[in-house]
């Protein structure tokens, strides 16, 4: 039995709570390719490049599931913003937007988009993930190809759309964020893409991060994937549900301290609304996984429900409960 006998096998148990972060990248990547594998999402090459191989555990049909919304949900919204510069009602004209993915990790949307309304692509992560990511960019020319006017950094790589640059986004609001706005055209629709990084931020930090970002953007959007741990109908302490996630996660060193501060899809919806005052434009919606679930349309339901055997009907939608979309499109117009 792993750490039987007292002894410290290492990691997991050793993790440090940063260390213990960064490895949440690599079960994005491992989820992805197992929801991939069993047939819910497309195929991936790029997320077997980063990964190194393409051996990934089977995950249990909830964890697909979720995964497959997760990812659909994402794709949804960020395709609806690169064709209207808006994640809800298009309110400007512009004919190229920007996306910045904060906490990107191995992230593959980059190369799965590919879309010429895309002006900047911008990753920002720690740098100990980005370095690694331009390495295997660079090995790979299925990656590296697909930039132009590329130039490798100490931790990253800038080229003439996509950028991956390594910071501590805990550090934006003290001058970090500068060196990312130096690549972005402030007269650009941009939406900041915060998938499942929020909750491992504590709230009043990160709303400083979002905050010196809004400042540079007069056109912004933010689009959020992430643990609910509370219901809206339960009030903001967790439900048991709630509890036992954060056990499990608890036991692998991550207090998830964004979690625990911002634990509904209403609490969402305040947080992202506070943020953007002086708005001359605000729209902002949050809804759970199980919503979109339920508003999945007939005949993909049916393909996606017949893939593997699912048993637990409960604990899925419990589990899809506890997970929201939240997003925002803010706009001031001086
Ligand atoms: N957005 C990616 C990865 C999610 S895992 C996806 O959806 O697949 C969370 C990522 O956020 C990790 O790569 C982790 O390193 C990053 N992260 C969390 N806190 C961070 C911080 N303070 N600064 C930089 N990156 C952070």
């Amino acid at each position: 039995m792993p750490g039987g006998g007292g002894l410290s096998l290492g990691r997991p148990y050793r993790r440090t709570q940063p260390e213990a972060v960064r490895a949440t990248d690599g079960d994005a990547l491992l989820s992805r390719l197992s929801a991939c594998r069993a047939g819910y999402l497309s195929p991936d090459p790029y997320a077997v490049m980063l990964l190194g191989h393409a051996e990934a555990p089977r995950r249990p049909p909830i964890i697909n599931i979720g995964t497959y919304l997760r990812a659909r949900e994402v794709d949804v919204l960020v395709q609806h913003f690169i064709d209207t510069g808006a994640c809800g009602r298009p309110y400007t004209h512009a004919s190229r937007v920007q996306i910045v993915s904060l906490g990107a990790g191995s992230d593959t949307r980059f190369w799965r988009l590919r879309d010429a309304r895309l002006a900047k692509y911008l990753e920002l992560d720690f740098s100990s993930t980005t370095s690694r990511k331009a390495a295997v960019i660079q090995a790979h020319p299925e990656l590296g190809n697909a930039l132009e006017d590329t130039h490798a950094t100490a931790d990253g790589i800038v080229s003439s759309t996509y950028v991956l640059l390594g910071m501590d986004l805990g550090t934006l609001h003290q001058g970090a964020w500068e060196r990312a706005a130096a690549y972005l055209d402030p007269a650009l629709p941009t939406l900041l893409l915060c998938e499942c990084v929020l909750a491992y931020m504590d709230v009043d930090v990160a709303n400083a991060a979002l905050r010196a970002c809004l400042a540079t953007l007069p056109h912004a959007s933010i689009l959020s994937y992430d643990m609910c741990i509370s219901s809206d109908s339960h009030g903001p302490a967790p439900t048991r549900f709630g509890q036992v996630m954060l056990q499990n996660l608890a036991a692998r060193k991550l207090t998830l301290p964004g979690a625990r501060g911002c634990t509904s899809k209403a609490a969402y919806v305040e947080r992202f609304q506070h943020l953007a005052e002086h708005a001359s434009h605000l729209e902002c919606q949050a809804y759970t996984l199980r919503e979109s679930w339920h508003q999945l349309e007939g005949q993909e339901r049916r393909r996606v429900s017949m893939l593997e055997h699912l048993d637990e009907v409960e604990e899925l939608e419990m589990l899809l409960e506890h997970y929201c979309i939240a997003w925002m499109d803010r706009a001031i117009v001086q």
